[in-house]
This record gives C-alpha cells, structure tokens and sequence, in this order.
C-alpha cells in the first residue's frame, strides 16, 4: 500500500459508482465501476462523449472481464446511461484480462449487437492478447513452459507447481475474444474524443504497450494500471520472456508523466480518482530515484519473504461474494536494491529472487 496516500486529494471523497450507474468526473467524462473476482476486486472503465464525422455517441475506455454480472451492467449502461445514443468506438488501454475482457462483445454492442465498432489498441498489447486468445494454452499464464518458469525462480509445491502445468483456458475464460481487426494507437498520438483532445503516453514493464491517455484541456490523465493511488502496479517477468528487464522499463516509463501538472486529475483502473501525480508515483527526478530504491527495497522484501501461492482457481462464479482469487499468472521482476551492472541495467535475477505473483498473498497490492 502507499504510504504517501494522505498527501493525494481525492475530489469526489468517498464516491464509488454501484454497478450499472454513471459518475461525472469532467466534462463528459464518466467513471463507471465494476466488479472482479480477484483480490482486486473491482476495476474502474471510462465513458467519454464523443462525437465522430458528425455523429454523436459514445466512447467506451477499458471493458470488463467476460462475466454475466458484469455484460448485465453493460446493458444497464446501454439502456439507460447513454442518453439514447451509440458507441463509437471501444478504446483499451492494455492486454490484461480485467481491460479487454470483454472488447469483442462491446463492439458488437452487446447481447443485442446494437453496433459494430472499431476497438482501438497498441499494437504490443492487441498483439499478445490476440495471440493469448487464440494460443494453445502454452504461456497463457499456465502450461509447461510457466510451470518450470515458476519452478526456476523458487517455487518447489508439486501441487502448485502440477496446477500451473494443467492451467490453460485461464485467459480465454476472462477473454473469450478480441475483435479480428483494429485501429493502432502510438505514443503521442492525439486522440479528439468529443470536445478534447487526448495524447497517447505508452508506457511498459507492465504490459506490452499499454496507453494511457492525457488531456491538457481537460487537465485529466486516464492513468489504466500505469499510475495507481493506492495499491502498486504489478510488474512481472513471464516464462514467454524469462530475461525482461520489466521493472526498469516501467521505472523508465514514469519519466513521462514528469512534465505533466501536479493539479492534473489522474483517473485510474483500480482505486479513486486522485491529484497528486508528482507524490504518486514519484515522478519527479529527484522523488523517481526515491522511489526506485523504496520500490527496490520493497521489493528485496518481499523476494526474501518468497511468497509461493498455490493457484486457486479463479472461478468466474466468485464474483458476487468477492471471495475469488487470483491464480499466480507470473513472477513478479524483482531486483537486488540498487544493483546495477556497468551498462547501468539490474544485474541478471539469481535464483529465488523472483517472488510467484505475491498479488495473492498481500491482498489488492497490484495493478
Ligand atoms: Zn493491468
């Protein structure tokens, strides 16, 4: 958790918007909140009035986990919080379940196909959940190949360990597809969704690609899982890429909300929307190599500790009473604090340095 979270101004106080209702954050721009079976158990989805080739609607920002609760507060959404107009288009921020969960249901405009919309994506992010969807279960946050990944890196439980190995529709059940074609988003594209404009600001080490999406004339950024209030971003080294340098990439990518104002409103997947984006995450380049040595030592922490989690099935069904738990998807980057070699990069990971996924064992503590 952030220790530094009284310094954040939360605007709308305690507000969370129930299921299936709509929340004014800015000037046409909505906060919708949904639930998820996880230890994080909810996520935050945007709705933004749009306006395209002269025709009024919608754009929807991140989707939901497939899940029937959740497509039910889509068609609440649809019936009545959309002021009789369509969806243009369906925008998400990264490959992560909770986030693209339900694209493909979304742009076909839902159970009664109302629409049929372009979802707007990077190309890392559209890329690997595509090829997650459509994959044979090998690396699809289970298989062999993420067994023995889990077994290098300290994890040594045959029960694990074997639950790993035989965990292949983990992905396809939250994602059950992603539409067939897209439209890329790059960094510094700009964006007109209704009366802003918003800049792509991609970041990495914690998806392929992932877009977030600031608007100076509005003074809003929509952080996705880059800028978090309360909890930490989860960082992680999967068996597809055993050698990333993850948490360097994401430490790297926080440098560009540095010139972005300290009053911006920051509206994020998990937790409330908050100002305060030079004190979370520390963004500055004085408070940035604060916050690498504390996200280090935190880190060197919790690696000693190794937490190991056995993969508890995450049934969709857990929803409702949030009791559902996260399986352990990957291993979490972690580094020895301040251990760099000579070209400045963290030296390579030793043995048991890397923690199985401690998302399951320290509660909501990842994006
Ligand atoms: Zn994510």
């Amino acid at each position: 958790m952030n220790a530094l979270e009284h310094q954040l101004d939360y605007p709308f106080g305690d507000t969370l918007p129930e299921g299936g209702t709509r929340f004014e954050v800015a000037p046409g721009v909505y906060w919708l909140r949904m639930p998820l079976p996880f230890a994080l158990d909810h996520i935050n989805l945007w709705l933004l009035r749009d306006r395209q080739d002269g025709k009024e609607g919608w754009t929807i920002i991140d989707c939901g986990i497939n899940h029937e609760a959740i497509r039910g507060y889509w068609e609440t959404i649809f019936a009545n919080h959309l002021d009789g107009l369509p969806v243009l288009r369906v925008l998400v921020t990264h490959c992560h379940p909770d986030h693209v969960g339900l694209s493909n249901w979304l742009c076909e405009g839902g159970d009664e196909k109302r629409w049929n919309v372009r979802l707007w994506m990077s190309l890392g992010d559209y890329a690997f959940a595509r090829m997650l969807v459509g994959g044979t279960g090998a690396s699809n946050a289970g298989g062999e190949f993420a067994a023995r990944h889990f077994e290098r890196h300290g994890l040594t439980d045959p029960t694990s360990i074997e639950g790993i190995r035989n965990r292949k529709d983990y992905y396809s059940t939250l994602v059950p597809g992603v539409p067939s074609q897209y439209r890329r988003l790059m960094d510094g594209d700009v964006v007109a969704i209704g009366e802003h404009k918003w800049r792509v600001i991609t970041g990495f080490g914690h998806a392929p690609e992932h877009v977030a999406l600031y608007s100076e004339d509005a003074n809003v950024l929509i952080s996705g899982d880059m800028v978090l209030p309360r909890i930490s971003t989860n960082v992680s080294v999967f068996d597809l890429e055993p050698e990333a340098d993850s948490l360097t990439l994401y430490l790297d990518s926080l440098g560009k909300y540095e010139p972005l104002p300290a009053d911006v409103l920051i509206l994020p997947s998990h937790g409330r929307p908050f100002r305060g984006l030079h004190t979370r995450p520390p963004c500055g380049p004085a408070g940035r190599n604060v916050g690498c040595v504390q996200g280090r030592a935190a880190i060197g922490t919790r690696h000693r500790q190794c937490h190991l989690q056995a993969p508890v099935r995450c049934a969709p069904d857990d929803l409702r009473d949030g009791r559902g738990a996260r399986p352990p998807a990957c291993a979490v980057a972690s580094r020895r604090t301040g251990a760099r070699n000579r070209r400045g990069r963290y030296r390579s990971i030793p043995r048991n340095c890397i923690t199985a996924q401690p998302v399951l064992s320290t509660g909501a503590d990842h994006g």
